[in-house]
């Protein structure tokens, strides 16, 4: 009798074990996705302050009436929002790993990971790990090859089928 109340405290705990971990899964979850939205809402004010500045120059330049070099004069900034567009993407995509998505390779739609197939436009999902190789391999695939370049894809071939061996 004892131990049959024993067994049941233990299982009763388990579950209550398992039940704490989930909960604190579920926290660190949307914590991480918190701090994930939190940093690209400052991605994008900062984004919103380089377009000011750009005005800001470009405005200057036509009250002095001058001609501007975009590529010279305006580079540094240009090169702030790639970067900050980069970690917004990132963000982005780690928001929807954590949420078990990820987003159709052909029409960028979400989707749920464990989907084959997309429900919107029906485009097969391969594998994330084969990805790389696969779409290279389709880039490939896709190039008109001319004799010139037939050297140049047995290369990128064999490099390919090099990578893929070693996976
Ligand atoms: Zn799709």
């Amino acid at each position: 009798m004892v131990k049959i109340l024993a067994r049941g405290e233990n299982e009763k705990m388990g579950f209550l074990n398992d039940v704490g971990k989930k909960t604190a899964d579920t926290t660190s979850k949307i914590a991480k996705e918190a701090k994930l939205k939190l940093k690209t809402n400052e991605n994008k004010s900062k984004i919103s302050d380089l377009y000011e500045e750009i005005g800001k120059i470009v405005y200057e330049k036509y009250v002095r009436e001058e001609g501007i070099n975009i590529k010279e004069e305006l580079r540094e900034e240009c090169e702030k929002i790639d970067f900050l567009a980069i970690e917004i993407e990132k963000a982005r995509m780690e928001i929807l790993k954590l949420n078990q998505k990820r987003q159709c390779r052909k029409c960028n739609c979400e989707i749920q990971n464990n989907y084959v197939f997309c429900p919107r436009c029906g485009k097969k999902q391969i594998e994330e790990e084969n990805t790389c190789f696969d779409e290279a391999l389709e880039k490939l695939e896709e190039t008109e090859i001319t004799p010139k370049n037939k050297k140049k894809e047995k290369i990128v071939k064999e490099k390919l089928e090099k990578l893929e061996k070693e996976e």
